[in-house]
């Protein structure tokens, strides 16, 4: 590709954590119960997600890493100001693949034959026959090898693993009925059920120690909400970050400060200074009170009536914690 494609790839291409991030939404897209990321080195050195969705045709994988919508990718200017996110619907193989060197093995449900598709710095190196389950396993090498400026962004290995651990967790929270594993550095860092059961997912990735401590809402305050059900942890059950705050808006991983305020509101003198409680809240919303396209990519929300949502949320959760002797 040309060197503003490179460009533009590694704006889009953050770090490890959005090639994970991608990986897995394809998954999902393509059906998979069961989908298994492996790292190593942050996902610096090579990021694999495998799943067992419905695979793809020697044709389609050859498809697959083309840039297919060339009119959606504007101008630097364009994502300089981040407005082009979703222009890269469709591109986000093709814009891995120009960042790295990438391996596709894939074979489609009730095929014959898989195939295997090498591409380096976004050129096809091998398309080869391959004898593979059913499904697709991408794999990422050497991230950023040939954008050395890029690679100087990233930050120390267990940064950019935190990041990846984050994703895979949204994901999975998100997903009860699919079954995540995360290894990082050929250690299990978690693995989940895939039972369709969110308490159980809960005991998957924070195990059982933070399980324990934490509670569901079964009753909602009124508000403009028309839904809201969830799990929250005890006062006693924090971190010193906010990122175990997990908020979902119509099934929708959503980050809003208005969600965290109301949770530390909620819990007010109980939660130690500097401290989060783990939740994880599931918000349905009328579709006219939030508006999803402040910042996409990075997946903010603004609602509408934000004082009376905020107000919501903090009464239910205060209501939660008291029925909860908490
Ligand atoms: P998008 O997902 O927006 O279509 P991508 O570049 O992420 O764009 O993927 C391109 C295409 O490759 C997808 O539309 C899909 O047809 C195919 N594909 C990618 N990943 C998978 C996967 N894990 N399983 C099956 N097909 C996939
Ligand atoms: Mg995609």
């Amino acid at each position: 590709p040309a060197t503003v494609d490179k460009i533009a790839a590694g704006e889009v291409v953050e770090r490890p954590a959005s090639v994970v991030k991608e990986l897995v939404e394809n998954a999902l897209d393509a059906d998979a119960a069961e989908i298994t990321v492996e790292i190593d080195a942050g996902g610096i050195e090579r990021i694999r997600v495998a799943d067992d969705g419905v695979g793809m045709s020697e044709e389609a994988v050859r498809k697959a890493v083309q840039q297919h919508t060339t009119s959606k990718l504007r101008s630097l200017s364009d994502l300089e100001r981040g407005v082009s996110t979703l222009g890269f619907r469709g591109e986000a193989l093709y814009t891995i693949g120009a960042v790295s060197r990438l391996a596709i093995t894939t074979k489609p449900r009730g095929g014959e034959t898989g195939t295997t598709l090498t591409l380096a710095g976004g050129e096809i190196e091998a398309v080869e026959p391959a004898g593979c389950p059913e499904g697709t396993a991408v794999e990422v090498t050497d991230l950023f090898y040939n954008t050395p400026a890029r690679k100087k962004y990233l930050k120390r290995e267990s940064t950019e693993f935190d990041h990846v651990n984050t994703i895979v967790t949204r994901y999975a929270l998100a997903n009860p009925g699919v079954r995540f594993a995360l290894e990082h550095n050929g250690r299990e860092v978690f693995s989940t059920t895939g039972q369709g059961d969110r308490q159980a997912t809960i005991l998957s990735i924070y195990g059982r120690e933070v399980a324990r401590g934490m509670v569901p809402i079964e009753e909602v305050a009124e508000g403009p909400l028309d839904g809201m059900s969830g799990y929250v942890s005890d006062p006693e059950t924090t971190r010193a970050s906010s990122t175990y705050i997990s908020t979902y808006v119509n099934g929708r991983y959503v980050r809003t400060n208005t969600v965290r305020t109301a949770v530390v509101d909620a819990y007010g003198t109980q939660l130690a200074p500097s401290r989060y409680p783990f939740a994880v809240l599931d918000l349905d919303v009328p579709p006219e009170s939030v508006d999803v396209n402040v910042h996409p990519r990075k997946m903010e929300v603004r609602f509408g009536e934000e004082t009376a949502i905020r107000e919501q949320i903090e009464e239910t959760i205060e209501g939660t914690l008291l029925d909860h002797g908490l």
